[in-house]
C-alpha cells in the first residue's frame, strides 16, 4: 500500500492490495485500537522483560496509547532482569520521547530496587541509563507481578484477551480471581488428576491458569459461570443463543458451555418478551412464580409528578 503513494509509481490495485485493506480494515476494527494522548493527566507506563525479549505499553485513562516491543540481543540476554527491565524502560523512553518527554510520568515495574532512587549502579551503563530517566523526572512504581496483567499483552498468552475485557465496565472476572477459583473446581482438579485431554497450563510467574488446550480460551471455574453469562448477555443487549455461545467462546471455554448459553436465553424474561412474537404469535406468557391468576387480587397504583409545563414558553398549570 505504501508502494502506491510514491509520486514516479504507477497506481495498480490487485489483489495484494486489496489484501492489505480489507486486514487493515478488521485491524482498525478491533479493541486494541490506540487512542490519542491528552496531555492533562500523567502517562503511565508498564514494562516487563522476558528471557528474549522486552516490552511495554504506554496509558492513560485506562485507554492504550502506544505498544512498545524489542528482542534483546545476545549480550542482554545475560543481564540481570533488573537490568533487562530497566533497559525496557529505557528504550520505551525512547521510542515515545516525541510523545513523552516533558510530560508526567509513572513507571509501573515489577522491579522493587528499580524504584529506590538511591540503588547501586553496577556499571556505567546502568549509570548513563538512570541518567535518562532523570531527565524525563519520572516516578517509579512497584507493581506486583500478578497485577501487570498489562505487558503480558506482549506475550502470546491468554491473559492478553482477559485484559482487554477486563477494560469493560463491570466485566465480573480478573486473573487472580479465575486462578483462585480454578483451584478450588472440583471437575476441572479431576480432570488434571486423571490427566484428561483438553486442557493446558499455563504458568505465569506466581500463578497457574488452565485453559482450554485446543483454542487456548479460559476454563472458567463452576462458581463464576453464572455472573461471566449474566455479564455477557447484558453487554450484548440480549443476543441470541447462537451469537452469544460464539462470542463467549472467542476467550472463554468450559464444559457444557453451549448448554448453559441456551438456557440462558432461554429463561430471560426480557428476551421472552421481545422476542416470542418474532417467533410465534401466540404462546404462553411466562409469569414468575409468584402471579397471581385471578382478577383484581393484584392491583398496582403509581402517581407521578408534578410536572412543570411549558405552553409558548409560559407556564402553565397542568
Ligand atoms: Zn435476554
Amino acid at each position: 500500500m505504501t508502494d502506491l503513494c510514491g509520486q514516479m509509481k504507477k497506481f495498480i490495485w490487485g489483489s495484494q492490495q486489496e489484501d492489505a485493506f480489507q486486514k487493515m480494515k478488521s485491524l482498525l476494527a478491533q479493541e486494541t485500537i490506540l487512542t490519542y494522548p491528552e496531555f492533562d493527566k500523567p502517562f503511565v507506563i508498564y514494562t516487563n522483560a522476558s528471557e528474549c525479549q522486552i516490552g511495554s505499553i504506554v496509558r492513560k485513562n485506562e485507554k492504550q496509547l502506544g505498544f512498545f516491543s524489542k528482542k534483546l540481543n545476545e549480550t542482554q540476554q545475560h543481564y540481570p532482569v533488573t537490568e533487562q527491565e530497566l533497559l525496557a524502560i529505557v528504550e520505551t523512553l525512547k521510542y515515545f520521547k516525541h510523545m513523552l518527554l516533558g510530560q508526567d510520568i509513572i513507571v509501573k515495574t515489577e522491579r522493587k530496587n528499580l524504584t529506590h532512587p538511591n540503588s547501586t549502579h553496577t556499571s556505567d551503563r546502568v549509570l548513563r541509563q538512570r541518567l535518562l530517566l532523570e531527565e524525563y523526572g519520572m516516578e517509579l512504581q512497584y507493581i506486583q507481578g500478578e497485577r501487570n496483567v498489562v505487558a503480558d499483552v506482549l506475550l502470546p498468552l491468554p491473559t492478553a484477551k482477559l485484559f482487554l475485557l477486563s477494560e469493560e465496565e463491570d466485566f465480573p472476572l480478573n486473573l487472580v480471581l479465575i486462578v483462585q477459583h480454578q483451584l478450588d473446581d472440583k471437575k476441572l482438579q479431576q480432570a488434571l488428576t486423571s490427566h484428561q485431554p483438553g486442557f493446558k497450563k499455563i504458568v505465569r510467574k506466581v500463578v497457574e491458569l488452565y485453559v482450554h488446550s485446543h483454542q487456548e480460551t479460559i476454563y472458567v471455574p463452576a462458581s463464576l459461570r453464572a455472573s461471566l453469562l449474566q455479564w455477557y448477555h447484558l453487554t450484548l443487549q440480549h443476543p441470541g443463543i447462537k451469537h452469544m455461545q460464539a462470542t463467549l467462546k472467542e476467550n472463554f471455554y468450559w464444559p457444557g458451555v453451549d448448554a448453559a448459553v441456551e438456557t440462558l436465553v432461554q429463561k430471560c424474561n426480557t428476551c421472552q418478551k421481545c422476542k416470542l412474537a418474532a417467533v410465534k404469535k401466540y404462546g404462553k406468557i411466562l409469569l414468575p412464580a409468584s402471579s397471581k391468576l385471578t382478577p383484581w387480587e393484584e392491583v398496582h397504583v403509581d402517581l407521578i409528578g408534578p410536572w412543570d409545563v411549558r405552553y409558548n414558553s409560559m407556564a402553565v398549570k397542568p
